[in-house]
């Protein structure tokens, strides 16, 4: 696998590699400013015939009917060699996102285990037949969609990629892989180790291209029946009307502003540990950074000291290099959209205790690298506060009880996820049922289970990935009735 090659990279439709310069976009990486690659991009057109590919393998009896079993073992050689490529992936992905190597090698070894684990999931769910009612036997049987799309974000290409392609080749589909522009690359690699793996030609086509005009195709495109989204609340709010007109199923995981929580009575080191990993890794570039954190106003002299040294004393540096701990935002203008956010704080009266200005470093200056910051002194409807930055900025609001705490907690569009540090359980337990997120995390942070469901409240989203019933997403029900009565029967 090569990731630093100068030809441009093909996509994949129906088994085939297809290269093609009308349109092709740069993979720029976002610490050095270097192009790294130029990649193929589909048209219209292209959108077509992968559509028609993956049709056409979704309906093979080859696929279709392939026992459980045999499909797992696919997806398990899969997982082993996404694992046995580790490196060049690692490598790959934080070429094109910036993110540090260590955060880009545990995610390659995330994707894996969820390929292993959409494996076992496949070969051990079941179908229903609930106790009879009658004389007769009904059952539910789950039935792929047939061509289903899968439209991700640049900001963890390896993680979100495998949580939708695995469960969905699970489910007996055939996927269309729409990847960001920024981050094509991932997703054409793991097309490569399926490819070898024996997935057949067409069940996975990868279709690199922006969303205005392949994004645009693939979600209009007749043959599509399902979309599977990650990414901003606009454009998700944008593939659900098209979905609303053409009245398909859509899962959307999309932005968040999650409120992170420390009570007076919380291990307050621990705490810090967690919202500074909570925002700042992965450069704030998370859909669930807790970037809204709530402070009793009792520890908050001391919670923010406490932060602007742990803030200061982060090492942001290339990616690869040893130590490493914040590499760049992923690319120049996304930085310069930060910026403007944070000067739009200063402007609303925010103070500006941490970071809020490019590092220096002279090997750091042809990147699009941004300090940790962190800002008080907002109001819960300052801009800063209410919009989603993606990046690593931390507002910090004080609080006077736990009824003031829920108040502004949920006074916000988006209902992702949510972290609460305290002794008291029973505290604890409240303020979970209260928060209107579809993630409460308690005396940690950003711990993720595939086995747990994921998604979001309010405009955060629709639908839940992961688990056993991140399968059923990509599946339609039938139920079938089945007389027991011999009279209904020719002897
Ligand atoms: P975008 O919404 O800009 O893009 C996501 C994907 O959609 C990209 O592949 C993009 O293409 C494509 N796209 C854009 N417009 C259309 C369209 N009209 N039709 C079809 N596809 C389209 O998000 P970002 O890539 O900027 O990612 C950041 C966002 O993702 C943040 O808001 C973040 O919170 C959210 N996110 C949510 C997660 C969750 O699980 N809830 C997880 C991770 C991120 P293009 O290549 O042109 O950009």
């Amino acid at each position: 696998m090569d990731t630093t090659t100068t030809d441009t990279q093909p996509m994949l439709i129906g088994g085939e590699w297809i290269t093609s310069e009308d349109g092709a976009i740069d993979s720029v990486n976002p610490a050095t400013g270097r192009i790294n690659r130029r990649v193929t991009a589909a048209s219209a057109a292209q959108v077509d015939a992968a559509v028609a590919a993956a049709r056409d393998a979704a309906s093979a009896k080859g696929w279709r009917d392939m026992l459980p079993h045999v499909r797992a073992q696919i997806l398990g050689r899969i997982s082993d060699g996404i694992r046995a490529h580790a490196d060049e992936l690692a490598h790959l992905q934080m070429i094109e996102n910036g993110k540090v190597l260590s955060e880009c090698r545990t995610q390659v070894a995330g994707a894996a285990a969820t390929y292993r684990y959409y494996a076992a999931v496949c070969e051990t769910l079941g179908a229903e037949v609930p106790p009879a009612r009658g004389d007769y036997l009904s059952m539910t049987a789950y039935e792929p969609y047939g061509v289903v799309a899968a439209i991700t974000p640049w900001n963890s290409p390896m993680t979100m990629e495998a949580q939708k392609i695995a469960p969905a080749l699970a489910a007996g589909n055939a996927v269309l892989l729409k990847p960001s522009e920024v981050t094509p690359s991932v997703g054409l690699a793991v097309a490569r180790i399926a490819q070898e793996a024996g997935l057949p030609p067409g069940i996975l086509n990868v279709l690199p291209g922006t969303g205005a005009v392949t994004g645009h195709a693939i979600i209009h495109h007749p043959g599509v029946r399902m979309v599977s989204f990650t990414g901003g609340t606009q454009t998700g709010r944008s593939i659900a009307a098209v979905a609303a007109q053409r009245l398909i199923p859509v899962a959307l995981e999309l932005g968040g502003k999650s409120p992170h929580i420390i009570f007076d009575d919380a291990q307050l080191d621990a705490a810090i540990d967690g919202v500074v990993d909570g925002i700042f890794e992965g450069s704030g570039q998370s859909c669930v950074a807790g970037s809204r954190l709530f402070v009793h106003r009792k520890v908050l002299d001391q919670v923010l000291a406490m932060l602007v040294e742990r803030a200061n004393g982060l090492r942001v540096d290339l990616p690869d290099a040893p130590g490493a701990q914040m590499g760049p935002v992923s690319g120049f203008r996304h930085r310069e959209r930060i910026e403007a956010m944070v000067q739009g704080a200063r402007d609303e009266g925010g103070e500006i205790l941490a970071g809020g200005c490019r590092p220096e470093g002279d090997h750091l200056a042809a990147g699009a690298f941004y300090r940790p910051t962190v800002i008080a002194g907002l109001g819960n409807h300052a801009t800063a506060v209410r919009e989603e930055i993606f990046g690593p900025v931390l507002c910090v609001l004080p609080f006077d009880d736990e009824d003031d705490l829920i108040a502004q907690a949920n006074d916000t569009a988006f209902g992702l996820a949510s972290g609460i540090w305290t002794a008291n359980y029973q505290r604890a337990w409240r303020v979970a049922r209260a928060l209107e997120a579809g993630l409460v995390w308690i005396n940690t942070y950003k711990q993720l289970s595939i086995a747990t469901p994921f998604g979001g409240f309010k405009e955060s989203g629709i639908g839940r990935e992961k688990g056993v019933t991140g399968v059923r997403l990509y599946q339609q029900s039938k139920g079938i009735y089945w007389s027991m009565n011999p009279a209904n029967v020719r002897a």
